[in-house]
């Protein structure tokens, strides 16, 4: 569903040299605080070594934007309340835009940058470990100028920009400490133009007018959320809004501008209240607080499971109506959003479970069972096929997104289902959002989650679904439960599922 961006080997090995380098620089002779050191300029996952920042924890963003459609200028005043988890002389936010001012406790700091989306902070005196916050960054820029390694998240479209993008578009439009490490509630109020809307994650607490010209939307979001999952789209949409039967509010946003798609866009996001509700029966109680989806005027082919409203590509609807994709970014708003990768690399905690989303719909819908979607994956891919190289449960960021992720990774599920049967499968499947809400989890940690629950040791069938380099054996996979066959019949769903695979397009 998703777009990487790639760490060169070489700013990795350069970023790697610079934290010994700053940490001497500002060591106890640069500031009265004794113990007080820099935050690290990685919150430390290997796959992404620039992404987030150590020293600080975010409780909240409070974004106040101001965006114009016709230059792609935007305009901001971000107010970010944390908490320093060490004595802090200097700390990182990451953020690509111009900076012209930052304060820190209400006191102007002293800003420098390095790499290609550092921000470097250093408070006008060093802060102790344990303190309340505040830092207020004033900045302005055109996100589509913004390119990191030859690449941006930012999507210009005819009417505005959208910023929707795994694992990093945070960068783009407000800094942050950008790692799922770091969840926080968010606040984005954003004035544009009349005729104009700005859609963002949650509830749309208010519109209001600024002079003759110009409207604020507000926007809340009041559950923990990581930066990717923050999105920001501004263009000319049709909006739709409703109530679930639970009461929650639906917001679903339509480009004025999707021609041709808009009517099988339209009939597959708004049935968000009826797959939500299923959902609820295989996942458990919904997490948060609004619902929705939107397409804006985009030519890129890829959705995203932004928190409460997911982002979607017209071209997801190319051949007609996919409520599949549907299910697809609304199980992420448990396997995903609200259960967060504690590192990059525990990808499948994510995509395993939202591709096998689809395959539990495709039974319900009698589109075929997920067996049959299993034993069609397991027979379509040779030995020989690259398919079986990637390991699902540590894919490597140049494979993070590779099909087999998902494929490969609903396969395992599947494994498990036959492994320790329905009963048990299920409530596994229900539990783990309930065992690890608004929190982070690791690979090992559903293993172990589902061996407690199953009371079964279930380690070797893991091995040899996520982490075994090859095409599991004959007597494996028919041990797992899935067919022996060479060729097994296409499921009638297999093509729409297959279409929300344009995670490799651009
Ligand atoms: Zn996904």
């Amino acid at each position: 569903m998703h777009r990487r961006l790639i760490v060169p080997g070489a700013s990795v090995a350069a970023l790697m040299l610079a934290i010994p380098a700053s940490a001497a620089a500002g060591g106890p002779g640069a500031s009265p605080g004794k113990h007080s050191e820099p935050g690290a300029p990685g919150i430390g996952d290997p796959y992404y070594p620039a992404s987030g920042n150590g020293g600080y924890d975010v409780a909240h963003y409070d974004l106040r934007l101001k965006y114009q459609p016709k230059s792609d200028l935007l305009e901001g005043t971000a107010t970010i309340l944390a908490t320093t988890k060490q004595d802090l002389s200097r700390f990182n936010l990451d953020f690509g835009l111009d900076v012209s001012e930052v304060r820190v406790n209400g006191k102007k700091a002293r800003v420098t940058f390095s790499g290609d989306q550092e921000v470097e902070i250093t408070p006008a005196a060093p802060l102790p470990k344990g303190s309340e916050i505040t830092v207020v960054v004033k900045y302005a820029g055109k996100p589509s100028d913004l390119e990191i390694n030859g690449w941006t998240a930012w999507h210009r479209t005819p009417d505005g920009g959208v910023a929707a993008q795994e694992p990093d578009s945070a960068v783009w439009w407000f800094p942050s400490n950008d790692h799922p490490l770091d969840k926080a509630t968010y606040d984005v109020s954003v004035q544009v133009p009349n005729g104009t809307q700005a859609i963002s994650n949650g509830v749309l607490r208010s519109t209001r007018p600024v002079g003759l010209d110009w409207t604020r939307y507000s926007w809340r979001s009041d559950k923990p959320q990581a930066s990717y999952l923050a999105t920001l789209a501004v263009g000319k949409f049709d909006i739709t809004t409703d109530k679930t039967a639970g009461g929650l509010p639906v917001l679903n946003a339509y480009s004025k501008d999707l021609g041709e798609h808009e009517g099988a866009a339209k009939a597959s996001i708004e049935r968000t209240g009826e797959v939500a509700e299923w959902l609820e029966e295989v996942f458990g109680p919904y997490p948060f607080n609004a619902l929705g989806g939107y397409v804006p005027n985009v030519t890129s082919g890829y959705a995203l499971e932004t928190q409460t409203r997911p982002f979607y590509s017209p071209k997801q609807f190319a051949s007609g109506s996919n409520v599949s994709v549907v299910v697809h970014e609304l199980a992420h708003q448990w396997y995903g959003d609200s259960v967060s990768v504690d590192g990059w690399k525990d990808i499948w905690v994510n995509e395993g479970f939202a591709r096998y989303s689809q395959w539990l719909w495709s039974e319900k819908e009698g589109e075929g069972t997920a067996q049959e979607l299993a034993d069609y994956v397991y027979a379509s891919h040779p030995a020989d096929d690259p398919f079986w190289t990637v390991k699902p449960g540590d894919p490597g960021p140049e494979n993070q997104f590779d099909i087999a992720v998902y494929d490969r990774g609903a396969l395992a599920v599947q494994a498990l289902r036959n492994e320790v049967g329905g009963k048990a499968f299920f409530e596994i499947l229900k539990g783990w959002p309930t065992e690890h809400a608004y929190g982070n989890a690791k690979v090992s940690d559903f293993v172990k989650y589902a061996e407690k629950v199953s009371g079964k040791p279930l380690a070797a069938l893991f091995d040899t679904w996520l982490y075994e380099p090859g095409k599991p054996s004959a007597p494996a996979a028919a041990g797992a439960g899935v067919s022996r066959a060479a060729e097994a019949e296409q499921p009638k769903s297999w093509k729409k599922i297959a279409r929300t695979n344009t995670v490799h397009e651009h």
